[in-house]
């Protein structure tokens, strides 16, 4: 079975709006680059188009996703629908594909999560997904869909009993925490940095059947997260015999962020991701 890597046209050139920390090209440089460096071959490159409402709306409220589209249409809402569903205020912009761009990473990760199911690939990278703020019916903390939690549905539905979500970005995923606690389907392990926003992401949670947090705090570097990988992770993983692993690997913790006070390198990132593919070997 092959692996693929999950793309599309809109994110050519795609930014959020001027001065906005996401106001830069990043995911359609790293697909070049990754071909340049020849790790896959054209024919693993995979482009989708955007969501369709009616899979949008497994999770996020109907209102809200036809907001969203209209705000798009418009590149506007009127100010009562903005504070109401949290679009186009503080880091939410409007921008010129405030629906297209999201919804593009939510069907990319719905997608991956049909061809595992129907075992036409073994490994997929959706590189623009990862948006594990996004609410039901709110943007929140640059999330205007949550592609996450859209994935995990999917698993759910198609019969997936034991998924392990592992999060190592920057910020604790609580609108996937807060979507799944207590699913006996889903275990939600997170490494985030202590005191960051969303603030959530406490060790306390761990009083909840399937939620494991790891905070760690300002200047955390590879060989701490080697060792959480390898005596808080793996051990809990392997205990769960999983029969899907999603991983966001938000990039964030990388030294030099200034999305935080992490001190990752490259490195620390490969050596976690291939610790937990080693699980679903
Ligand atoms: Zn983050």
């Amino acid at each position: 079975m092959q692996n693929f890597l999950f793309t599309g046209d809109i994110f050519k050139g795609s930014r959020y709006e001027k001065g906005h920390p996401l106001d830069m090209d990043r995911v359609w440089p790293s697909v070049e680059l990754i071909q340049l460096m020849g790790w896959i071959d054209n024919e693993q490159i995979i482009k989708n188009d955007p969501a369709e409402i009616n899979e949008l709306i497994k999770f996020h409220d109907l209102d809200y996703v036809q907001a969203l589209k209209k705000a798009e249409e418009n590149q506007h809402l009127p100010e009562n629908l903005k504070r109401k569903f949290n679009i186009g205020i503080g880091n939410n912009p409007i921008f010129s594909e405030v629906f297209s761009r999201p919804a593009t990473a939510a069907r990319a990760s719905i997608r991956a999560v049909e061809m595992i199911s129907n075992k036409k690939a073994k490994k997929i990278l959706n590189i623009s997904g990862g948006t594990h703020h996004g609410r039901k019916s709110q943007a929140y903390g640059f999330c205007f869909l949550n592609d996450c939690v859209l994935a995990i549905l999917k698993a759910i539905e198609l019969g997936f009993q034991r998924i392990l979500y592992v999060d190592i970005d920057a910020h604790h995923c609580d609108g996937v925490q807060d979507t799944f606690a207590n699913n006996k389907n889903v275990s939600i392990i997170s490494i985030h940095e202590k005191n960051r926003w969303p603030n959530t992401g406490l060790i306390e949670d761990c009083n909840i059947d399937n939620i494991i947090n790891f905070p760690v705090p300002e200047r955390f570097n590879d060989r701490e997260m080697d060792f959480l990988i390898t005596n808080g992770v793996l051990p809990f993983a392997k205990t769960n015999n999983l029969d899907l692993l999603i991983i966001q690997a938000g990039a964030d913790m990388l030294d030099g962020d200034p999305q935080s006070r992490i001190c990752l390198t490259n490195n620390a990132y490969w050596k976690a991701i291939n610790d937990l593919l080693s699980l679903c070997e």
